[in-house]
């Protein structure tokens, strides 16, 4: 447990407690010591151990103790009780944005509403817009929320289902014979940003003794037979099994790779040519063709092998046509650098030092550090002293670490107008900087689009940061118009961050192929906020590809020099 998961209980008990209609000041209370230990820079133990001798302002004994509680055990029986208390439906009522304990008060009592279905239903009726404090607008809000969190259901962030599939794989080749292969296809292997469960093709695997062992297993759900295999859960995830013989695993993997739209267009060609694709693999005048690879697929219908990533039905079949190769997509030993990456100068966990350390390890030539500008207090941005201080540390570095380079970079936040959070005097020190909205994310499209085409305009503004904003599974991206923004980025030599948080891939991969089109520079940035969040650059690479992006549309596989120089370019 650390100090930002301990600052989320205490947060969750003053929701509960409010929901309770307990008095305000114990709840004042608790959201007074979760902020607290926000902005604190001591770790848990420490702070819990000055909390406890009436150190810290503001947290009695009470607190002190819980906090106490939760480093020693993980948990805390208080914050159990209170969940206790009220049903998971209506605790999934605070999850919708804009509505706060007081208000989920409110909906209960005085509309009698309990669950997100009835919630919705009640928005549909217009009978939150004549609650007290609620309204029109408030209403749309919850209506567009309870939406968004229904497709939301279902899906799974990258990291987690690549979890689920190697544990999946663990166990499946446990149980196939010695010579039994078994890979994952579909949406995961296509490397969508997030998927609706697993895909699994066996191939020279027993169907009956691999079902039979996992119908005697407890721990991966119930066991469905399906046309061509089985469905079970695993790690909560669904995942579909798919049998094929060996002489058409290069078929059958193709299919259940390819989203609908790529099989589709694989097996129109496939007609063209005199051939079917279909369950059976692919058959010539009735008589199937070998095809234990996907290799011989591509081939017999005349097209060089795709990559998995781009097997979407977005014209990768016809660009193969006209004689596009896939073989130059970006990888990640073409990145030569990395951008954007937090320290303890402001909300990260590692040091200047370690993090520089960590990316030579990984290879890198050099790092562009990116602490949170002032307006940014949330995660201890710099003031103006600190930047002048850190860049001080930066020089030392290296002048030690030579020819690894560090740059001094700033994500500097767009204020709601558009502009930057320091004056051109002090930008004007840094060898880039990071634009990046973190604030009034609700602006209607029009002021959005102006608020950030104004920071792209501005000299100083080096990459735009998670252009759309959107945290998948979470929270949908601003309003905002995209195509305008990366027309902007191209006029003015401005470069778009692909931020390869597996929480966000923002720029999304489907506008990728526009911000090439367009020559806009995308640099593939982990956003580290710790030595192993340097390690995010995975699902950047793997995104990129899906974009479309070779080393050439990569700002980062750029060498030390000429990335300087691009950092320049703008600001002449
Ligand atoms: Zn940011
Ligand atoms: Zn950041």
């Amino acid at each position: 447990m650390n100090v930002k998961e301990a600052a989320v209980r205490l947060e969750e008990i003053a929701r509960l407690l409010e929901l309770k209609g307990e008095n305000p000041f114990k709840v004042r209370a608790y959201t007074g010591a979760a902020r607290t230990l926000r902005a604190t820079k001591l770790d848990l133990p420490e702070f819990v151990e000055q909390a406890g001798a009436g150190k810290i302002r503001g947290i009695g004994k009470a607190i002190s103790g819980k906090l106490e509680t939760l480093l020693q055990t993980g948990s805390l029986p208080y914050l159990d009780e209170l969940r206790a208390a009220f049903p998971e439906s209506v605790r999934e009522l605070l999850l919708i944005p804009g509505l706060g304990a007081a208000k989920v008060r409110a909906l209960i009592e005085d509309l009698g509403v309990h669950s997100l279905g009835e919630l919705e239903y009640a928005c549909i009726e217009n009978r939150l817009v004549a609650l007290k404090g609620f309204g029109n607008k408030l209403q749309s809000k919850v209506l567009a929320g309870i939406r968004a969190r229904r497709r939301y259901q279902n899906r799974f962030r990258l990291p987690e289902a690549l979890e689920a599939a190697d544990g999946a794989l663990a166990l499946l080749k446990s149980v196939g014979n010695g010579d039994a292969r078994f890979e994952t296809a579909g949406e995961l292997r296509r490397f969508l940003e997030t998927v609706n469960g697993l895909d699994v093709l066996a191939t020279g695997a027993s169907t009956s003794k691999v079902t039979e062992h996992l119908e005697s297993r407890k721990d991966i759900g119930p066991v469905r037979h399906t046309p061509d295999g089985a469905t079970f859960r695993f790690a909560g995830i669904p995942v579909r099994l798919h049998f094929a013989d060996r002489a058409r695993a290069g078929a059958a993997l193709v299919l259940c790779t390819g989203s609908k739209a790529h099989v589709e267009g694989l097996r129109r060609r496939a007609q063209t040519r005199g051939l079917r694709l279909g369950p059976d693999g692919l058959i010539r005048d009735d008589t199937p063709v070998e095809t234990p690879n996907e290799a011989e697929v591509y081939t017999a219908l005349g097209l060089p092998p795709i990559p998995p990533e781009l097997r979407e039905g977005r014209g990768e079949i016809e660009a193969a046509e006209h004689g596009r190769r896939f073989d130059n997509l970006v990888q990640r030993k073409d990145l030569l650098g990395v951008l954007h990456l937090h320290t303890t100068w402001s909300d990260g966990a590692g040091s200047l030092a370690e993090m520089a350390a960590t990316a030579q390890r990984a290879g890198m030539k050099y790092l562009g550090v990116t602490d949170h500008s002032r307006n940014a207090f949330y995660a201890h941005g710099l003031q103006p002293d600190d930047v002048l201080r850190q860049h001080e540390e930066i020089d030392a570095l290296n002048r030690e670490l030579a020819p690894f380079r560090i740059f001094k970079g700033i994500e500097s936040d767009i204020l709601p107008d558009g502009s930057l959070d320091y004056d051109d005097e002090l930008l004007a020190r840094f060898d880039f900087v990071i634009a990046s909205v973190h604030s009034s994310f609700g602006q209607p499209a029009d002021r959005m689009t102006e608020r950030i085409l104004r920071a792209v305009r501005n000299r100083f503004t080096t990459i735009l940061g998670h252009p759309t904003g959107r945290l998948l599974l979470a929270r949908e991206p601003y309003a905002v118009d995209m195509k305008r923004v990366l027309e902007a980025a191209a006029e003015t030599g401005t470069a778009i961050e692909l931020n390869a948080n597996p929480h966000r891939l923002d720029l999304d991969w489907r506008l990728l192929a526009r911000a090439r089109e367009l020559g806009v520079p995308v640099p593939i940035c982990p956003d580290a906020h710790s030595p192993n969040g340097l390690g995010d650059v995975f699902f950047g690479v793997k995104t990129a590809r899906k974009g479309g992006l070779t080393p050439a549309d990569v700002l980062n596989c750029l060498p030390t020099d000429e990335v300087a120089a691009f950092f320049r370019r703008k600001r002449r």
